[in-house]
């Protein structure tokens, strides 16, 4: 493979738009729309391109031509590794949580389009997917490869989140009070805290059931930023979840056609679609002081939404 990096030095930033609305004139705040959705023209775009590009570097340095990684039928993430192994002519494998029955949705199907290998395996099997025997018998079945864990969070997918803070101070011209995103590993968001400047603070929303996210950024935060303290710089929204991952209910889906109709904002019902509605309810509870300027990080995933029309009939 050679990866020229089209990405980073001459990477265009994504756009950051002013969104006004009168809910938040009339609570004085600010708030921006971090378009990482368009950052890239096709797939890979959003947080999964920022997550993968230093590990293409990185895999490139390692000389190795394949990477192997990990994801359910509906992954952001493989979707986008495919789109990467496509447009940059490395081999992908993704391993895949459930049965064959389930490769004929949009998310695998181009996937597969894209040349990566499917590898099914049952959830138990799944849940095991690090172990050394199991690498291996992956290994002995394809081949050495790069392997990229589930999400793809590691410390060079947390250094590419990392660059969306400056980014988006370069745009503004100063620094914005926070940055609000979706946290499904907490990745992203544990690399944009490893960036922030004092006074600023990440709102990380988990949308996941549980109240482990806070703990979990604070595990990769030790990773990426080891001995630095960000104590008091995020909070974690435990409430946004819907009923847990890639749950949802009506009024989920009432906001984000709302979104779609009176703004031409597309949101997804897995991350973006939860991680603004806590948003705008944060901001009806005067969670951001007035005055303040939020940027609502659009992290992208679009992918996601023609199997979620493909099953439930809705969006
Ligand atoms: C994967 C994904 C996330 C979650 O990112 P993490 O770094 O795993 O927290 C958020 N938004 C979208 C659109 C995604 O595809």
């Amino acid at each position: 493979m050679i990866f020229f990096p089209i990405g980073f030095s001459n990477f265009s930033s994504s756009p950051l738009v002013l969104h006004s609305e009168p809910l938040f004139a009339e609570k004085g705040v600010r708030l921006y729309i971090k378009r990482d959705d368009l950052l890239c023209p096709q797939e890979p775009s959003g947080n999964k391109w920022r997550k993968l590009a230093y590990n293409l570097f990185e895999m490139n340095a390692q000389k190795k031509k394949r990477v192997l990684t990990f994801g359910g039928a509906y992954s952001n993430h493989l979707a986008a590794v495919a789109a990467a192994g496509k447009q940059y002519d490395f081999e992908t494998i993704g391993v895949v949580r459930g049965e064959t029955t389930d490769a004929s949705n949009a998310t695998l199907l181009t996937a597969e389009h894209n040349g990566m290998q499917l590898h099914f395996v049952d959830r138990q099997q799944y849940s095991k997917k690090y172990h050394a025997n199991f690498l291996d018998s992956l290994r002995d079945q394809y081949g050495d490869f790069y392997l990229l864990p589930e999400g793809g969070t590691n410390r060079f997918a947390m250094k590419g989140a990392s660059e969306i803070v400056a980014e988006t101070r370069r745009q503004l011209g100063y620094a914005p009070d926070f940055f609000c995103l979706p946290a499904g590993t907490g990745g992203t968001a544990a690399g944009m805290i490893g960036a922030l400047e004092k006074g600023q603070k990440v709102v990380a929303i988990s949308v996941l059931k549980g109240d482990f996210m806070w703990s979990e950024i604070e595990r990769l935060l030790c990773e990426f930023r080891p001995g630095a303290s960000y104590a008091g710089q995020y909070v974690v929204q435990n409430n946004y979840h819907f009923g847990g991952y890639a749950k949802w209910t009506l009024p989920l889906i009432h906001f984000i056609e709302e979104m779609r109709d009176l703004h031409g904002l597309p949101l997804d019902p897995v991350y973006t679609g939860k991680s603004f509605y806590a948003v705008w309810d944060l901001a009806r509870k005067d969670f951001f002081p007035r005055g303040s300027t939020v940027v609502a990080l659009h992290t992208g995933g679009l992918q996601g939404l023609a199997g979620f029309r493909e099953r439930f009939h809705l969006l």
